[in-house]
C-alpha cells in the first residue's frame, strides 16, 4: 500500500472517533421492527416514521433508537432555521 493511502487509512480512523465533525443532513433507513419493517427518515431537522405510534406522537421506539445511534451528528431544528 502507498503512503498517501496509509496517510488516509489513519485520518478516517481519527475523524471516525469525532463525530462532531459530521452533520448529517438527510437520512433514511429501513427498520427491522419486530413486527414489521418501517421506513424511519431524518429531513429538515425532522423525523419521521411510517409506523402508527409515530403517526399519533410524533416519536417512535424507531426514531428514537436511531437518535441514540446518531447521537451528536443529527442537525437539530434550531440550526436549520
Ligand atoms: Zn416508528
Amino acid at each position: 500500500m502507498d503512503y498517501g493511502m496509509i496517510g488516509k487509512i489513519e485520518k478516517a480512523k481519527r475523524y471516525a472517533e469525532e463525530r462532531e465533525r459530521i452533520t448529517i443532513e438527510h437520512f433514511r433507513a429501513t427498520f427491522d421492527g419486530e413486527n414489521n419493517p418501517h421506513m424511519v427518515e431524518f429531513v429538515d431537522g425532522q423525523w419521521h416514521c411510517d409506523c402508527n405510534f409515530f403517526l399519533s406522537r410524533g416519536v417512535c421506539s424507531h426514531t428514537m433508537a436511531l437518535e441514540r445511534i446518531l447521537e451528536g451528528m443529527l442537525r437539530t431544528p434550531l440550526e436549520v432555521a
